[in-house]
């Protein structure tokens, strides 16, 4: 392990109050439900799960994390991931989705899978038809550069989106793999013809054995730069960087203001042309029906 690298980059392990659960932001859980994947990524950060020794979850470490979730009513959005979650059986899936969705806080369900990349004749009408179910569940999938994004893999995200599934993805940015705009513009291109909605693109984290394919912030930077204006606007992911040690995403974007003053703030448009906003008269942002409405959620228990 190089200097700086980390066998548990985001410190998961720190914020896991079920073997399966990890509780770091307030609102939302992952449930790691399985330590197996239908491909081992070179850039994986739980490799320290999917190195094998966790194993499939039993039925009762299952049950005690819906439990965690079902006592924890501030959790509206549960992450399933692992390892790679339709590599579950569909009964063992249907054994986490419906007690999940029966929980009255439990708004969405997420399920994080690289399987629509790499084994997309797993996704078959009746996997997509069980997720349909018990929606609103959204697929998160994992495609890294536009060579990934085959036929079969367009025809797996299409049965899940043609059932009512939303598919988004995240990608990971890798020195000299995808670390250029004109790739990940043809990334973005070839999933929203796909109907996949380009969500992240994530800086590497510093996870152990992959110091050699981070990317300096700049670059990531420089991409979106090169994206933003030049393409359409759901083309353009969000940059994100999972903090080291458990600090949780951050956003980043370029720079576009070149001066904020009292009465307008200056920018530089995608061509390096300036242009201005001026500030409203009015200042005041508070809304006057807010009180209102809180009280009214109250009382209808919402
Ligand atoms: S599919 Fe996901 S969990 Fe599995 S090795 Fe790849 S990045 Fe890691």
């Amino acid at each position: 392990m190089r200097p700086g690298e980390l066998e548990d980059p985001l410190g998961e392990d720190k914020t896991r109050p079920e073997e399966c659960i990890v509780h770091k932001y307030p609102d939302r859980v992952l449930f790691l439900a399985i330590d197996t994947c239908s491909v081992y990524c070179r850039h994986c950060t739980r490799r320290r799960i999917t190195k094998g020794g966790e194993a499939e979850l039993t039925r009762d470490q299952m049950r005690r994390g819906i439990d965690y979730v079902r006592n924890h009513p501030e959790v509206r959005d549960v992450l399933i991931s692992g390892g790679d979650p339709f590599l579950l059986g569909e009964e063992r899936l249907e054994s986490l989705l419906a007690p999940l969705s029966e929980i009255p806080h439990v708004e969405m369900i997420r399920i994080g899978t690289r399987v629509p990349v790499v084994l997309p004749m797993r996704v078959t009408d009746s996997l997509a038809r069980l997720l349909r179910r018990y929606a609103p569940v959204y697929v998160i999938t994992h495609f890294n550069h536009p060579k990934e994004v085959t036929p079969e893999a367009r025809e797996a995200c299409e049965r899940l989106v043609d059932h009512g599934v939303p598919v988004e993805n995240q990608a990971v940015l890798m020195r000299q793999l995808n670390s250029d705009a004109r790739i990940i513009k043809e990334l973005s291109h070839k999933l929203l013809r796909s109907r996949v909605r380009p969500y992240y693109l994530h800086q590497m984290d510093v996870a152990e054995g992959c110091e050699h394919l981070r990317t300096p912030i700049s670059k990531g930077l420089e991409i979106l730069q090169q994206l933003r204006g030049h393409t359409t606007g759901l083309a353009v992911p969000h940059l994100a960087v999972d903090l080291p040690g458990g600090g949780g995403k951050v956003t980043l974007q370029p720079d576009y203001v070149i001066e904020r003053g009292e009465r307008e703030t200056l920018f530089r448009n995608y061509k390096g042309e300036t242009y201005a906003y001026p500030e409203p008269e009015e200042t005041d942002c508070s809304c006057p029906y807010d009180e209102v409405w809180q009280a009214r959620s109250r009382e209808s228990g919402r």
